[in-house]
């Protein structure tokens, strides 16, 4: 005997009772579907008490985030009576949202006739959260696969939330600046006119979190921002309108470090729930998982682009930025810029002064980038390279902006360096390869390095075949050096009164077996580069003191003889030691062995300067100043230093003619004289000049009006005839 509607609905109750989870009963003879019956778990879920549902349709429950497509559906299947499963999100009786599963079961009198829909509720809001944040968790590896920028990455987070969680609620990520200030990263959907405002308000909640009085695993919330102390900045119209209630979570690190912040702000009051808790507790590792990967991308592309002493981009990054423009069809210099004494810098006070000086230049010409575009890199360790929009016709402002560079010292290490700069300039078009360009102001540099001073050299064709003869010398030293290939030649000194040799300067010579003989000029500043020249100096001191020691052994006549030291070894830490270990291993007198350093050392570190050469002075051992006008010394330098001879270059006797000059020579020699130091003429070649310099009261010089440079036989011969 079938049973009656009433029956049925009797039934259908009693069977409600029993369920554990949610059960509702509709009657689909009424065209608006009414709830005819739930029981008390689908009390307990939805916040409604016994009658309140009671004749209303189910859509009451639907609110501002319920997907309308599956209410469509669900309503359609209720009309239908068809049986099926929904998961729709609806709203409890206090507003909160949760996640229904509901399985629909019609029942059908005999007849076929609906009598009753029963449905079975089931909360699975949990469930469905850690649904959504697995998918998050899926797209955010997947955007971090594809190396996409932290900032992509936050608004992926902020967008699915506000997308998917169950609140309404606008999300944003805010992170802590190197500078300490707070950015917002991702911002979700909040209007952009109050995004600025917010980040007072972020700093404020986060000022909360260093105090002791908030746990930092905890949220922060303020659920009435108008009237919460931390929210000060929040006093604004509109942003008022949109916001009442922020929950916010510091982002910490694995040192409980302080990133950033997670914040939800809603438009209206409301309650922190667990589920809420729970789910964003885990959401929070997700977004510092985010941070720390873009700070280690951050770090490896500073790793892979940046020089790790100076924090100057490297020449990596010079080679792509420099390519970029290349490929647009920008055209202008590229300059590379080598401090002159970096090595005697690095040597005498380490590495981190040699980067300290690079960074210094590169912040001067930071400060006089006029207007033109350019980026600056670092080159090798000791050069700097610009590239930059300049165009030919203004190259006169840049050789403004190079003296700038050198006008003032540097401040290194404690002390004033004046320093000289060697600039190697060539062109970057469209004609040329980024290397191309970049090779052709390295060649330019290496001319530069040949002069003393501070030198410009632009790029020309013909320095290839030179380059190509550098590269032979720097070849060759190594083997000539093992080879025995090195000889020295004598050059005797005269005493203008006495017409007697007074003593010798000492010239290495080179005869390699490959290149034939070549001259000091080029082999020494090759190996002053290729650090080289403490073996040659040496060499040339050993040479020197055995020739002594055989003629003190011999008794035969002796006098001094200079040996030239180049700066690089002469700042050399162990060169005092060094030498004077040499001349008591050969036992010869140090009043016999003079030294001949080069005009510009004292600037690169005149208090060095002044301490070697007192030493050496007290050792017994006289030093010259060698090729005296032809580098940037400071006048006011030299009585201070201990030099006991002035060594006046060739190129002002040569020029002696020419009256500007010969009153140059004659300060010299004036000023030597006043400084009880003895001038010393080099490279007198004619009897005009020998005779001039005589009247101008020089008392020695040399050059080849008196001797040319001799072989040891010949200045053997020479000096046992004038015995
Ligand atoms: P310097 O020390 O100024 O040496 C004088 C140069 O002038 C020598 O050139 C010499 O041969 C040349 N000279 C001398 N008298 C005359 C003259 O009347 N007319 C002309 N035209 N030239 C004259 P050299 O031997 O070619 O040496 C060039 C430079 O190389 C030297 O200049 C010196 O700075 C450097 N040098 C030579 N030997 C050594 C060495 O063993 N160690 C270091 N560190 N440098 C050296
Ligand atoms: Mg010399
Ligand atoms: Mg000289």
């Amino acid at each position: 005997m079938p049973l009656s509607k009433e029956q049925l609905f009797s039934w259908l109750k009693n069977v409600g009772e029993q369920y554990s989870t949610g059960v509702v009963i509709i009657d689909p003879s009424e065209a608006c579907l009414p709830i005819v019956y739930y029981n008390a778990a689908f009390t307990n879920l939805c916040g409604y008490t016994e009658q309140q549902l009671i004749g209303k349709s189910l859509s009451v429950l639907n609110g501002i985030k319920t997907d309308s497509e599956i209410e469509t559906e669900l309503n359609y299947h209720l009309q239908q009576a068809i049986s099926n499963q929904f998961t729709i999100l609806q709203y409890a009786c206090d507003g909160t949202a949760y996640w229904n599963f509901m399985t629909l079961h019609p029942f059908r009198d005999a007849g076929d006739t609906v009598q009753f829909i029963f449905l079975t509720c089931e909360d699975v809001t949990e469930l469905m959260l850690n649904k959504m944040l697995s998918k998050l968790e899926r797209e955010v590896y997947i955007e971090l696969d594809r190396d996409d920028e932290l900032e992509t990455i936050l608004n992926v987070i902020t967008d699915q939330i506000e997308k998917h969680y169950i609140r309404d609620a606008y999300c944003a990520i805010h992170l802590v600046q190197p500078d300490g200030s707070i950015k917002a990263v991702a911002t979700g959907s909040l209007p952009h006119s109050i995004v600025e405002q917010l980040q007072t308000v972020e700093m404020e909640l986060l000022a909360d979190c260093s105090g002791t009085a908030i746990d930092l695993k905890e949220f922060i919330v303020a659920e009435d921002v108008l009237n919460d102390w931390r929210c000060e900045g929040f006093h604004d119209s509109e942003l008022n309108s949109h916001i009442v209630t922020c929950w916010a979570k510091p982002i910490l690190n694995q040192q409980q470090k302080v990133l950033g912040s997670f914040t939800l702000y809603f438009n209206e009051k409301t309650e922190l729930k667990r589920t809420d808790i729970d789910f964003l507790n885990r959401l929070i590792p997700l977004i510092s998982l985010s941070v720390k990967y873009a700070e280690q991308k951050q770090q490896l592309s500073r790793l892979a682009y940046y020089d790790v002493g100076t924090n100057i981009p490297n020449q990596h990054y010079f080679n792509n930025e420099l390519s970029k423009w290349i490929v647009e069809g920008h055209e202008g210099l590229i300059i590379l810029i080598q401090p002159g004494e970096y090595s005697n810098i690095v040597e005498l006070y380490g590495r981190k002064a040699g980067d300290e000086l690079l960074s210094q230049i590169v912040e001067r010409l930071n400060q006089h980038s006029g207007n033109h575009e350019e980026f600056i890199a670092r080159f090798t360790n000791s050069a700097i390279i610009v590239a930059s929009k300049y165009k030919l016709t203004e190259l006169d402002t840049y050789d403004f902006r190079v003296r700038q560079l050198t006008i003032i010292p540097y401040f290194i290490n404690g002390k004033e360096l004046y320093i000289t700069l060697k600039l190697g300039i060539g062109f970057f078009s469209a004609d040329l390869s980024a290397e191309d360009c970049i090779r052709q102001a390295d060649i330019a540099l290496t001319k530069s390095r040949a002069t003393s001073g501070t030198k410009v050299v632009f790029f020309e064709e013909e320095s290839d075949a030179k380059l190509q003869q550098e590269m032979d010398i720097l070849n060759q030293l190594s083997y000539g050096l093992q080879h025995n290939e090195f000889t020295i030649y004598l050059q005797p000194k005269i005493n203008f009164e006495t017409s007697e040799i007074e003593g010798f300067e000492a010239l290495s010579r080179w005869n390699s077996h490959v290149l034939g003989a070549v001259s000091p000029a080029i082999f020494i500043s090759a190996a002053e580069q290729s650090g080289k020249i403490r073996e040659i100096d040496t060499l040339v001191i050993k040479k020197v003191l055995s020739w002594q020691q055989q003629r003190l052994i011999k008794g035969l006549k002796i006098v001094p003889i200079a040996v030239n030291i180049s700066p690089d070894h002469f700042y050399y830490e162990s060169f005092i030691n060094d030498f004077l270990a040499l001349l008591s291993k050969y036992n010869v007198p140090t009043q016999y062995i003079k030294l001949e350093v080069t005009e510009s050392i004292e600037l690169v570190d005149f208090s060095k300067a002044k301490d070697i050469l007192s030493t050496l002075k007290s050792a017994g051992i006289n030093s010259s100043i060698d090729d005296f006008g032809v580098g940037f010394s400071s006048l006011s330098y030299l009585p201070q230093l201990p030099f006991s001879e002035i060594k006046i270059d060739r190129s002002f006797v040569n020029a002696m003619d020419d009256p500007g000059m010969h009153a140059v020579v004659q300060t010299i020699v004036q000023l030597a004289s006043n400084l009880h130091m003895c001038a010393v003429a080099e490279g007198i070649e004619t009897l005009e000049q020998f005779m001039m310099l005589k009247a101008m009261g020089c008392h020695t010089g040399q050059g080849f009006y008196f001797y040319k440079p001799m072989p040891l036989e010949e200045a053997t011969t020479l000096l046992d005839l004038k015995l």
